[in-house]
């Protein structure tokens, strides 16, 4: 990371990947230097004020920032601050609060940012039958809760927020009886922040190697490469299951082994980049091209400056001694990097954290 300061602040409502309710994807998100007051993007909203309230019951400073500090906030409070949502597709486990909470929303009206398919399916959910409809496309209608907005993936950044400009990258999240399920890649750029800082948050998403014939993720890599590590040194990734569980049972999901493999296919995308740009040669780059795969030695410290969140990891059932499912994978992850010597340091990003990118 740069010494220009941190661009974003972010709170960590959930971040599970269920079965609990009271721990399921749900952030925060602030520019550094304004408070929570003047404007919050929400990311994702699977756990929401119930589950803030809770937190803050623990935590009350969790908002207490220099622009507030003579103010706590209640979760409620914290809630009509929020100017948007940002959904990286429509399962109940990072949609259920917005939904919930759409009819007592305060304050102005919202818009919800997400791909065309996700806003789809969130109308199947504001169709008087599951839930009232409280949601619109039409700019005028003042009376609807929220306002429908679709992010079109076109290779921009489109202000979301003052200051906040996103760019959504498809993913790939599995396979139904419907065909194909789609997921998002957000890059989250500080448009005020001296070196433009951006991070990047995933939804849930299949490893490349399951969807060879249509891969997805790489295109992400590819947009990320070159800004790695000074530009973006901040990536939220998801891995729900722990190590040794087979292919087909991922149902969209990735292991450790699998993030671990992913982690090089970016550590490789910043090695062509890097070699391209340092060689005098102006030959074009072949896109597309399949990558050989790298040496041990060519691939060490590629990735050195990168702090890797892992989030949205399945809670299973186990003793109560023992290390956490989200303790567990993440130390799975964490060895599995370090053997491969990429430099990224890999944690885990819990309940209750406030982070600062
Ligand atoms: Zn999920
Ligand atoms: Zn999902």
């Amino acid at each position: 990371m740069d010494d220009t300061g941190p661009a974003f602040v972010l709170v960590c409502v959930g971040s599970g990947g269920g079965p609990l309710e009271s721990n399921l994807s749900g952030y925060l998100l602030k520019p550094y230097n304004a408070g929570w007051e003047a404007g919050i993007v929400a990311l994702e909203a699977g756990s929401g004020q119930g589950t803030l309230n809770r937190l803050l019951e623990q935590e009350p400073d969790l908002f207490r920032t220099q622009s507030s500090a003579s103010r706590t906030y209640s979760a409620s409070e914290i809630y009509t601050f929020v100017r948007c949502f940002l959904i990286t597709h429509a399962h109940l486990d990072h949609v259920s609060s917005l939904v919930l909470s759409t009819g007592s929303s305060a304050g102005p009206r919202k818009r919800v940012y997400a791909n065309k398919e996700t806003l789809e399916n969130l109308e199947g959910m504001y169709n008087w039958r599951i839930w009232p409809n409280l949601a619109s496309y039409d700019e005028n209608d003042e009376d609807f809760k929220l306002l429908y907005s679709p992010l079109t993936p076109n290779g921009k950044y489109h202000s979301v927020f003052p200051d906040t400009s996103v760019q959504i990258v498809p993913i790939n999240h599995g396979t139904t009886d419907l065909g194909p399920y789609s997921s998002s890649a957000f890059f989250i750029r500080s448009d005020s922040h001296p070196s433009k800082r951006e991070f990047l948050f995933f939804g849930d998403v299949e490893p490349d190697s399951i969807t060879s014939s249509t891969p997805k993720i790489i295109n992400v890599w590819r947009k990320a490469a070159p800004m790695i590590p000074n530009t973006l040194s901040t990536i939220f990734i998801e891995c729900s299951w722990p190590s040794g569980r087979p292919d087909d049972m991922l149902h969209g999901h990735l292991t450790p082994e699998h993030l671990r493999d992913e982690l090089i296919a970016l550590a490789t995308e910043v090695y062509h980049f890097r070699r391209s740009n340092s060689s005098s040669s102006s030959r074009p780059q072949r896109k597309r091209q399949k990558r050989n795969a790298l040496s041990a030695d060519e691939l060490r410290g590629l990735l050195t400056g990168v702090r890797v969140y892992i989030i949205h990891c399945k809670d299973q059932s186990a003793s109560v001694d023992g290390p956490s499912t989200r303790e567990l994978i993440a130390g799975q992850v964490r060895s599995l990097v370090e053997a491969a010597e990429l430099g990224a340091e890999i944690l885990s990003a819990d309940q209750g954290m406030y982070i600062t990118i």
